[in-house]
Order: C-alpha cells, then sequence, then structure tokens
C-alpha cells in the first residue's frame, strides 16, 4: 500500500469519473471503468482501501457471512487465488483480502487517500460535477460515484458531559490503529449491537472488569466459526460460478438453504428439532429455519422463543438471562447478532450487565458515566453505539444537484431513490447500495457487484448513445418510495424500532431504508428497466435528446 501520509499540493483534474470511498464497492466500479476505458479517481479518507474494514477494527470484529460467500465473485483468477483461513473471517484477514485485490487489479494508482470529498455540485450547463475536498482538490467529472458504504457514519450519542470524560474512549467504528490494553482496566461499554456482542466477549478476557450498558437486547446466534478446512475451500472453488449465480438468485445474497414452509405449518417437536440443528450449524441462516418469520407474528415468536430459551439455558444468574432475552422486537427485524461466546461471557465474574430501561445514561462524568439510578468509575469506555446507517455519509457530503437543491435537503423526510441507484434533481450521480436498494439486507458483496454491474453497464449505454445526462424522473422515484413502503409493510421489520427505520438517531425520519423486496427480485427489476432503455430515468443530450424529439 502506498504512502500516503505526506503532505501535498492540491490537484486540480478531470476525469469520467469520480468515485467516493475505497471499500470493496469503490474498488470494483474503479476496476470496471477502467474496462470501459473511462478514466476515475477514487477518493477516501481513510489511508487505505477496505472501507468498513479499514474502520471496524475493534477486538473481535469478523463477518456474519462466510468468508466463501463474502467475497468477490466476478474474478476467477482472485476467488481461486485466495485462501480464507476461517469460516468467518475476521476483520484484519478482510482487510488483507481488500489489499490483495486492489494488488491484484493495481488500483493504487487511480486512488487518493486521506482525502475527504467535502462538496460536490452539479454544473447545469456542462452536465458534469465539480468536487471538492478538504485538501483544497478539485476535480470535475461527468459522473459521481457514491460508494460510500450503509455503516460508514460512526455515531456518538450526543451525551452531556461526553468531553469531560478523564479516560480513554473508543468507538468500535473508529478503532485505534495501534493496539489498545485493556490489561487491568475497568472498562465501560455501551451498546448491545452487532459490535458490542463480538467485542465483549473480547474486551472481558483483558480488562480488569467489563460493565455492559444495555439498553434493548439483542438476539444472536452462536457462528461456531471454524478453521477453512482444504475440502470446504475445494468444494466451494470448484463449484464457484454455479454457487455465486445459486446465492444471486436468493432473497439475501447467502445460501442458506431455507425451508419453504411455515414455522406453524409442523408438530412443536419438529420445529423444535428444526431451530436446534440451525443453532447448532450457527450463522445468520437461522432466520432460513422457516419462510414465514418475517412475515407472520405467530411464527415469528416460536423462533424468538427458542433463542430466549437458549439464552436462559447460557446465562448461569436468572436475572442477568432475563434482562438479555430479548422482547421488544420480533427475532430478525434489527438486524441480527451471530457471536462468540457473547452469552456466555455473562457467566464470568468480571462482566456486569446494567439495564438501561429503568434509567437511562444522564451523562459522562470526569471519572465514568452516571445513570439515574447509579454511578459507574471507568478507565476506559467504548461506544458501540453505531452509526448514522444509509444515509449519513451521503448527507454529510454537501451534494448539490440541480435548482441548488442539496441531498440534505431532499431527505429530510427520508431518503427518497429510485432503484437505490440514483435520485430525482441529481443528474449523473449514482449510489453504490444506496437506501432503496436490498444493500443491508444482504450480502454487501453480492449487492456491490450487482450495483456497480448496472451503472458500468449503464455509463456504457449513455455513452454508445452520446447522452449527456441522465436522471431519475420524480415519478419513477416517488413510484418506487412507495413500493418499498408496501413491501416492507408487509413485513415484521417496521415493528422494531431499528437503524434500518433511522430509529437509533433522535429526530432521524422514520423510514425503513434499504428495499426489502429481496436481491433476486431486485436483479431483474434492474434488469428489465435497463433493457427497456432505462425507464423511469430521463436521458437528455446526444442521440437520446434527438430520438425523444423525434418521438
Ligand atoms: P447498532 O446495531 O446500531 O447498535 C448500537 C447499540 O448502541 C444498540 O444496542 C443501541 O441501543 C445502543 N445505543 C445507541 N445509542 C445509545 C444511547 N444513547 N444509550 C445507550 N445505548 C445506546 O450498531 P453496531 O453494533 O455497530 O452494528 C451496526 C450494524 O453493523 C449491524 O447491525 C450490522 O449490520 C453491521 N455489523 C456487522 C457485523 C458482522 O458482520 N458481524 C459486525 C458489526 C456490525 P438501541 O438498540 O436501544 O438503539
Amino acid at each position: 500500500m502506498p504512502d500516503a501520509t505526506q503532505p501535498r499540493p492540491a490537484i486540480e483534474a478531470q476525469y469520467d469519473a469520480v468515485i467516493v470511498g475505497a471499500g470493496f464497492g469503490g474498488m470494483y466500479q474503479l476496476h470496471r471503468l477502467r474496462g470501459l476505458g473511462m478514466t476515475a479517481k477514487v477518493v477516501d479518507v481513510a489511508k487505505g482501501v477496505g472501507g468498513t474494514w479499514y474502520w471496524n477494527r475493534y477486538p473481535g470484529a469478523r463477518c456474519d457471512v462466510e468468508s466463501m460467500q463474502y467475497s468477490f465473485g466476478f474474478s476467477d483468477e482472485i476467488q481461486q487465488e485466495w485462501k480464507w483461513p476461517e469460516l468467518f473471517s475476521a476483520q484484519p484477514d478482510i482487510l488483507k483480502y481488500a489489499n490483495f485485490v486492489a494488488d491484484k487489479l493495481n488500483l493504487w494508482p487511480d486512488m487518493l487517500f486521506e482525502t475527504r470529498v467535502e462538496g460536490a455540485k452539479f454544473d447545469e450547463a456542462a452536465n458534469q460535477w465539480t468536487v471538492r475536498t478538504n485538501r483544497g482538490d478539485t476535480f470535475v467529472a461527468k459522473f459521481l460515484i457514491m460508494a460510500t458504504g450503509c455503516l460508514s457514519s460512526a455515531r456518538v450519542p450526543d451525551f452531556k458531559g461526553l468531553s469531560g470524560f478523564k479516560g480513554k474512549t473508543y468507538h468500535t467504528g473508529a478503532w485505534p490503529h495501534e493496539p489498545v490494553d485493556f490489561t487491568g482496566l475497568r472498562v465501560g461499554v455501551i451498546g448491545t449491537g452487532s459490535s458490542a456482542i463480538q467485542s465483549i466477549p473480547v474486551i472481558a478476557e483483558q480488562a480488569a472488569s467489563v460493565t455492559v450498558f444495555q439498553r434493548t437486547p439483542n438476539f444472536s446466534i452462536p457462528s461456531r466459526n471454524v478453521p477453512m478446512t482444504e475440502a470446504y475451500e475445494r468444494q466451494w472453488k470448484e463449484k464457484y460460478p454455479e454457487m455465486r449465480e445459486m446465492a444471486r438468485q436468493t432473497r439475501n445474497g447467502v445460501i442458506a438453504y431455507p425451508n419453504d414452509f411455515s414455522a406453524l405449518s409442523v408438530s412443536p417437536e419438529e420445529r423444535h428439532a428444526i431451530y436446534e440443528k440451525r443453532w447448532e450449524s450457527g450463522g445468520t441462516t437461522f432466520m432460513a429455519s422457516f419462510n414465514d418469520l418475517i412475515f407472520d407474528q405467530a411464527s415469528n415468536d416460536t423462533a424468538a422463543d427458542f433463542v430466549r430459551g437458549k439464552i436462559k439455558d447460557i446465562v448461569k444468574d436468572p436475572a442477568t438471562a432475563e434482562l438479555l432475552a430479548p422482547t421488544s422486537h420480533p427475532i430478525g427485524t434489527k438486524r441480527i447478532c451471530v457471536d462468540t461466546r457473547y452469552f456466555e461471557t455473562y457467566n464470568r465474574p468480571n462482566v456486569r450487565l446494567v439495564d438501561l430501561r429503568p434509567a437511562l445514561i444522564e451523562e459522562l462524568t470526569p471519572t465514568g458515566l452516571k445513570t439515574a439510578a447509579e454511578e459507574f468509575e471507568f478507565d476506559a469506555i467504548v461506544f458501540a453505539t453505531g452509526f448514522d446507517a444509509m444515509t449519513g455519509a451521503l448527507t454529510n457530503m454537501g451534494v448539490e444537484g440541480t435548482g441548488g437543491v442539496t441531498l440534505e435537503a431532499e431527505w429530510r423526510d427520508g431518503p427518497r431513490t429510485y432503484l437505490g441507484l440514483m435520485a430525482a434533481q441529481f443528474p449523473n450521480m449514482f449510489m453504490i447500495t444506496g437506501p432503496g436498494s436490498p444493500s443491508v439486507l444482504s450480502n454487501m458483496m453480492v449487492s456491490i457487484e450487482q450495483d456497480v454491474n448496472w451503472i458500468t453497464g449503464c455509463m456504457a449505454h449513455l455513452r454508445a448513445n452520446g447522452v449527456a445526462r441522465m436522471e431519475a424522473t420524480r415519478e419513477a422515484q416517488e413510484a418506487w418510495v412507495l413500493h418499498g413502503i408496501e413491501v416492507a409493510n408487509k413485513t415484521l421489520y417496521p415493528k422494531a424500532a431499528s437503524w434500518y427505520m433511522g430509529a437509533n438517531i433522535p429526530g432521524k425520519p422514520r423510514v425503513f431504508m434499504p428495499y426489502i423486496g429481496g436481491i433476486a427480485t431486485y436483479r431483474e427489476k434492474c434488469a428489465e428497466i435497463a433493457a427497456n432503455g432505462y425507464t423511469g430515468f430521463a436521458l437528455t443530450g446526444g442521440i437520446a435528446q434527438v430520438a425523444r424529439a423525434a418521438e
């Protein structure tokens, strides 16, 4: 990886496209645009590639989609050559993989690190974007491609007294690059989402004490992670094209071998046996036990009861077990967590659970924090408090479309996109895994490849037809937003106060942001729209305009 720590003069340059973000989306998009012979620059505030896997270095960080599936499928050379060390790989290995891909494709010369995009404005006369950065750079590009990720805007709640705490603070999503040593320290962890559930068991092995502040208990399934075996790897590598295609045809981009019948269609004994088998094999595919767990409350209750029972079996102190057992939302409607000995960790003498429901955190003090009921002293506090998910990175970037409209203002009542790929009044701006696409409800690698392939095909089409400007129509956008709401309302998801709904940020509009219709359906829809000449988009300039004028 090139050393990007040196000060440098501001750059003025023109490209076919500026790509914001050097995670897997930005990397693959750059590769594809090069394939079209287009010029592109990837800009990222990080010092290297990897996006979410660059930032989330907290202890225990690990992907909860199997590595053989959470990886690129576009290059057989890459998928055959890379060797995953574990079934569910840890963050350092995923970051190594991202660097391996960047080396393999020689992406480095077209990437600019330690540079934050601070503004982008569409020039209506020239049909191009002007992009400004915090290093004084100005880039002009016909296309702006947002590869900013869905969980990239880490958020520390606005606690009173935050800056007065004298100990160390960490956010799981912006973890230091140097090793953090908790040996002998009293550590407070705020939050019990996926990041907390992965990090708490590891921190507890090191720290003198860990106090976990829980506002909402979460459902978690054991990962049953194991080292990769040669036989398992071979089995995948021999059938990779077929397996990748199978993943694309699933609901969420993960091969989970779902049972296609209702939880209520079998006897209680059979149901229990099915859950037990899934629990024993581990991972998020637990939710594929039956086909109606996200649609039917009574079915969902059976799965939730099963997991609550497991929590009570594992956690020895009945009062703690009771507090850890989620009751406020249907299982799966907040992102299901996958853990390694999370619930077991509460059996350790140095771990204490504090239920915040009766008494929320009131403030941070110089020596710790205070709830309405109790005061705590800590040497370090870990904020596992999540992200301004899906929209934060986009709305904070100062993006201005036509007529002076900003993305921030346009999305004040929730994000509005067409297919999650484009937004009305933001011409020539694409989003990879944007709000309104399956994104976070799917294996991100499958969604990234889908979106990048679609965007690349679209850009080739625009060039071939001399189209100067492409924009989602407001009608198509509103219909897609409405469709998204309709599909979400057929599920149990809106019942949970989740980050999918924007509920984790005070004042954020409550809108279900990802598209829940499933990857396979979404792919079909996107392909159909492209095949029909990009219906729902206004294409102007060049041949497109001539053709429309002649109609
Ligand atoms: P998260 O799921 O949003 O969890 C944040 C936690 O902080 C929640 O327990 C939340 O409580 C709590 N919290 C927020 N504000 C608080 C406050 N003011 N006081 C007390 N508690 C507060 O964030 P995350 O754990 O970082 O995970 C985000 C997503 O990243 C996951 O859902 C997943 O999609 C992805 N992720 C994946 C993996 C993986 O692949 N294994 C690992 C980590 C993350 P409430 O629930 O009450 O709001």
